[in-house]
C-alpha cells in the first residue's frame, strides 16, 4: 500500500479506539475525544505577483480544550487535507497532556506550496489567513505556531495582523515568534533536542551508549536538522538523511558511510530544507533514492518529515540491526505497522511524546511573554530537558509495567489526563 493509501485521521481514531477499549472509557466520552470539537474550513483569496488572484483552501481544527486554550501549530504544504489537519489537532490534545502543559489540542493548515510562492505571496497569505480566523484563536482561545512550511517569519505577519484587527498588542496570540520579537530562545532547537533528550534516556536504559550508534533521519528541515546536530554532538553518527528536491519533484538520501557533517549539509540546505545534491555530490556524499533512508543498517531510524512513512509493505527492508524508531514527524509509522515493529522487539517513541519539544517550549514562550521576562537558552533548554525526561520516564516507566507498546503507554497516560479533565469540568 502506498502511503497517500492511508488516512490520518482514522490513524489517529484507529489508535484512540484501542486505547479507549482497554481504558473502559464510557461511549459518551469516547465520542466526545474521537473527533475534533470545532473546525474552521476557508478560502484565502491571494493577490499574486503576477496580478492575478489565487484561491487557497484553508482549515482551523480545536480537537479539545478541556485542559486549557488549542495549541498547534500551522502547515503551509501541497498534500494538506481536512483529515491530516484533523489528526494532527488530535494528537496535539494527547502531546500537551503527556508533557502535562496547561494547553489543549489545535491545529491549522493550507493547501499551498510554498516554495513556489515569492516572500510577499506568502506574507499576503499569512495575513488573509489571520483574517479569516483571528475571532477563533486568541492567547486564551487556541494559539497557533509554526509547523512544516511556516517559520518565525510567517508567525510575525500572523500576529502583525490579528494586532491590527484587535488593536491592541497580544504577544501571546502565536508562538514561534523571531526572538526579540516575544520568541522564546531554544524554540528553534525546541523539537529536534526534545527527540534526542528522548532517545539519550532510552539508550541509557537499554545500556546503549549513544557513541556507539549510527541514525538514518528522513527530513532535513527544523526538527531534523537539530534531532541530527544534538544526537551528533553526543557521539552518535548520523549516516544518511533524505530530503525533497523542489528542481525535480522527488526525494533524495544524502548518504556518507563514515558519518555525515551536519555543519557541512546545513550550509548547502536552503531554508525549506532541501539539500542542494550538486554541492553534496561534489563533498562526497552517495546520492541515492528518497526512500533508501529507511532501509540503512542503522541502530536508529529519525523519521522527521512526513506522515504514513513507514507501512507494512517497507517495513520489511528495514535493516534488521535497527533497534529504536523515534518518531520525530507526527504519524511517520501507519497502525497496521505497529504490531510488526512490536513483534521485531523495536522500541518505538510515539510521536506526540517524541516530537512534543516544540509545543513545550512554545509554552515556556508564553509563559515569558505573560512575564515579559525572558529566560537565556541554557535555562530554556534545561527545562526543556527536564520536562521531556520526565514525560518520557513515566512512558517507559508504565510500557514496563504493564507490558505494553510505549504508544499505548503514551496514549494511556495522555486521554486519562484529558478525560479526566472533561469528566472534572462535568460535559460528558
Ligand atoms: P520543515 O518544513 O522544516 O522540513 C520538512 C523536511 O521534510 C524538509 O527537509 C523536506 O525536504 C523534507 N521532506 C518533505 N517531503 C519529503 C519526502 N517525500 N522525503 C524525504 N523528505 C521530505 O518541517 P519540520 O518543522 O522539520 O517538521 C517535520 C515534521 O515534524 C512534520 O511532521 C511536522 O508536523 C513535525 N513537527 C514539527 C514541529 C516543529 O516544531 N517544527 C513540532 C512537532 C512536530
Amino acid at each position: 500500500m502506498s502511503a497517500t493509501n492511508y488516512n490520518p485521521f482514522e490513524n489517529a481514531q484507529i489508535q484512540f479506539d484501542g486505547v479507549a477499549e482497554f481504558l473502559k472509557l464510557d461511549s459518551g466520552m469516547r465520542d466526545f475525544l474521537r473527533q475534533p470539537m470545532k473546525e474552521a474550513h476557508f478560502t484565502i483569496p491571494v493577490k499574486m505577483d503576477d496580478g492575478s488572484t489565487k484561491v487557497f483552501n484553508a482549515f482551523r481544527i480545536r480537537h479539545n480544550d478541556a485542559r486549557g486554550p488549542g495549541k498547534g501549530g500551522i502547515r503551509f504544504h501541497p498534500h494538506e487535507t481536512a483529515d491530516t489537519v484533523r489528526a494532527l489537532s488530535m494528537w496535539m490534545t494527547w502531546k500537551c497532556a503527556v508533557v502535562d502543559i496547561p494547553l489543549g489540542g489545535g491545529k491549522g493548515g493550507v493547501i499551498c506550496d510554498p516554495q513556489e510562492m515569492s516572500s510577499g505571496e506568502l506574507e499576503r497569505l499569512c495575513r488573509g489567513y489571520i483574517r479569516q480566523v483571528w475571532s477563533q484563536i486568541g492567547h486564551e482561545v487556541d494559539i497557533p505556531a509554526p509547523d512544516m512550511g511556516t517559520n518565525p517569519q510567517c508567525m510575525i505577519w500572523m500576529m502583525d495582523e490579528y494586532e491590527a484587527i484587535m488593536g491592541a498588542k497580544f504577544p501571546g496570540v502565536i508562538t514561534g515568534k523571531p526572538v526579540g520579537m516575544g520568541g522564546s530562545l531554544g524554540r528553534t532547537e525546541a523539537t529536534g533536542y526534545g527527540t534526542v533528550y528522548c532517545l539519550k534516556d532510552l539508550l541509557k536504559k537499554m545500556d546503549i551508549p549513544v557513541g556507539s550508534t549510527s541514525a538514518s533521519i528522513q527530513g532535513f528541515g527544523n526538527v531534523a536538522e537539530y534531532a541530527a546536530r544534538l544526537y551528533t554532538e553526543l557521539g552518535g553518527k548520523v549516516i544518511a538523511v533524505s530530503c525533497w528536491n523542489q528542481a525535480d519533484k522527488t526525494a533524495y538520501t544524502f548518504k556518507k558511510a563514515a558519518g555525515c557533517n551536519i555543519d557541512e549539509l546545513v550550509g548547502i540546505k536552503d531554508s525549506f530544507g532541501s539539500i542542494d545534491v550538486v554541492k553534496a555530490k561534489s563533498l562526497g556524499y552517495e546520492i541515492l533514492p528518497g526512500d533508501d533512508w529507511l532501509i540503512q543498517d542503522v541502530d536508529i531510524l529519525i523519521p522527521a518529515a512526513l506522515e504514513n512513512q513507514i507501512t507494512p509493505a517497507n517495513f520489511p527492508s528495514v535493516s534488521q540491526k535497527v533497534k529504536v524508531i523515534c518518531e520525530a514527524a507526527n504519524g511517520p509509522v501507519t497502525p497496521d505497522c505497529d504490531p510488526l515493529i512490536k513483534d521485531r522487539g523495536i522500541m518505538l517513541v510515539p510521536d506526540f511524546l517524541c516530537n512534543a519539544g516544540g509545543v513545550t517550549c512554545s509554552y515556556f514562550e508564553q509563559v515569558q511573554c505573560n512575564m515579559n521576562y525572558f529566560w537565556d537558552k541554557a535555562e530554556v533548554l534545561e527545562k526543556l530537558e527536564y520536562a521531556m525526561t520526565k514525560a518520557f520516564r513515566a512512558v517507559y516507566d508504565l510500557a514496563n509495567e504493564k507490558n505494553v507498546y510505549m504508544r499505548d503507554a503514551a496514549y494511556i497516560i495522555a486521554i486519562n489526563r484529558v478525560s479526566d479533565a472533561v469528566k472534572s469540568r462535568g460535559w460528558v
